[in-house]
């Protein structure tokens, strides 16, 4: 398969692992990192607006601060990111200097994409270094984020953050040269998918294992970014970053698997609730509600079968089809209390219940987003 040259993309993101930066021994790869830093150079002088999504604080601060590879403590690994930092953020800065380029760090917590007003402000900052024609070289802000309010893995963090900057491509450069049908260490019989159209239940299932605490950074945290950038309008490709000048690797045609943008992306507002991590709870609805939900409608407590989750009102909640599979995801108009009362009621049996005039819908159609295809019964289609 032939892809389109990086050139011709208009605003790239980069995620780069932590095992491409930095060597357990000797700490920072400096000759990779000279190879990236030339990379972006180039494509920066044919016009195209370059995010680096970089890891390796952690593991740059582990080898920095001699710590070996014992597990370490949750304030160990937040002072280790803090000294790898400093040095990761430096040796960016430096090399992209040679080759005349100006650089900005970027620390986001996961609130500063999650919640609407520092999702608007972090967006504002970027904005404004792109303008400055200065690389945003951007990581978690791992010395604050403890475990519960963390990404844990800059695989999302980097699809939020491209689609957050309405990029077109991101890049996520890793151990493994794509997708599988199954984890090649697992099944040697695994065979190797460069197209990815959708990410359907079937891609899904490729990833293996759901998604643990040791499956960070995995496959499945991939096709998680994957969703997250396909659905807002921007194409993705995985593939081995270990080689000097990655990305020109890339053009070269070094194997990769390429994620299709959807046709039909969410944008704005949209793509921020399409992009939330983590739903505050779930609405298992009926069929003819689901059909609703496909022609553009809003969804009416009538069509509720069950509520799940503690959430309060303007939070994310997932809509779930009778088969369990997730239809769209919006912002309800209700806490989970009230939801619970009024699913499945007629608008005009709401008043009595609640005591009050109540908003007609349980999730309103403008702040909704349809996540996949499905038909009424449930069943995924493939178009
Ligand atoms: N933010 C982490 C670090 O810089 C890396 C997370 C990841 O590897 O995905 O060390």
């Amino acid at each position: 398969m032939t892809l389109r040259p990086l050139s011709s993309y208009r605003r790239i993101t980069v995620k780069i692992g932590s095992a491409l930066l930095v060597d357990r021994t000797s700490g920072l790869r400096r000759p990779w990192l000279s190879s990236m830093a030339e990379d972006v150079a180039i494509l920066s002088g044919q016009g195209v607006e370059v995010l680096v999504v970089s890891s390796g604080a952690i593991a740059l601060g582990r080898t920095i601060l001699g710590l070996g590879r014992r597990v370490l403590k949750l304030e160990e690994s937040q002072a280790a990111a803090a000294v790898g930092q400093i040095a990761l953020a430096g040796a960016w800065s430096d090399e992209l200097a040679r080759h005349g380029l100006k650089s900005g760090q970027v620390l986001v917590t996961l609130g500063d994409t999650e919640e609407r007003r520092r999702y608007l402000n972090a967006r504002a900052t970027i904005d404004t270094l792109l303008k400055f024609k200065a690389v945003p070289v951007i990581n978690e802000n791992d010395t604050v984020a403890t475990s519960e309010i963390r990404y844990g893995d800059n695989d999302r963090l980097a699809a939020r953050v491209a689609t957050m900057m309405g990029g077109d491509l991101l890049i996520l450069l890793s151990d493994i040269d794509g997708l599988y049908t199954a984890p090649p260490a697992q099944n040697p019989e695994a065979k190797f998918i460069p197209l990815v159209e959708r990410i359907t239940p079937e891609i899904d299932a490729m990833a293996g294992a759901a998604a643990s605490e040791l499956s960070r950074g995995g496959m499945r945290t991939k096709l998680d970014a994957g969703k997250i950038a396909t659905a807002a309008g921007t194409a993705m490709i995985i593939t081995q970053g270990d080689r000097l000048n990655p990305l020109s690797a890339i053009d070269r045609g070094e194997r990769c698997t390429f994620f299709k943008a959807s046709a039909n992306p969410v944008r704005g507002y949209k793509t921020w609730i399409a992009g939330q991590l983590e739903p505050a709870g779930r609405l298992v609805v009926d069929a003819g509600a689901i059909t609703a939900l496909l022609s553009g409608k809003s969804l009416l407590p009538a069509g509720v079968k069950l509520v799940s989750g503690d959430f309060s009102r303007g939070d994310t909640v997932a809509i779930l089809g009778p088969d369990g599979a997730e239809a769209a995801r919006g912002l309800v108009a209700y806490d989970a209390t009230d939801a619970v009362r009024i699913a499945g009621l007629k608008t005009t049996e709401i008043a009595r219940v609640l005591g009050y005039e109540p908003r007609s819908a349980m999730v309103h159609r403008d702040d909704l987003v349809v996540s996949r295809p499905i038909q009424p019964s449930g069943e995924a289609t493939q178009s």
